[in-house]
């Protein structure tokens, strides 16, 4: 049997999930690490997944709505996480791990 074109289309739209599903996988987080946003923006990004200001409006790039469970807590935590750690060092990369380590 070969697959065809429309049952790998359907598989994709499977994976998908919603906006209001990704913003919801955010929520969880900022509570599970303690911090609060402002705003989340899904759109689309050339370069990156996500970016954070200081004023707490959160990007994620929509490309991510298509991405597996666990990529998606990866760029998650890492942009919850400049809310509390600016930079990249290695308080950040600590908790970084451990959070999603223990909550994998
Ligand atoms: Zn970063």
């Amino acid at each position: 049997m070969k697959p065809t074109g429309s049952s790998a289309e359907k598989i994709i739209m499977e994976e998908e999930i919603l906006p209001a599903v990704f913003k919801a996988e955010v929520a969880t987080w900022a509570q599970r690490i303690g911090v609060e946003y402002k705003e989340i923006h899904l759109r689309p990004m050339k370069n990156k997944w996500g970016s954070c200001s200081s004023k707490g409006r959160l990007t994620f790039n929509s490309e991510l709505l298509l991405k597996p469970a666990a990529f998606r807590a990866e760029i998650i935590v890492h942009e919850l996480l400049h809310l509390k750690i600016p930079n990249h060092g290695r308080v950040f990369e600590s908790l970084r791990k451990s959070y999603l380590a223990k909550y994998r």
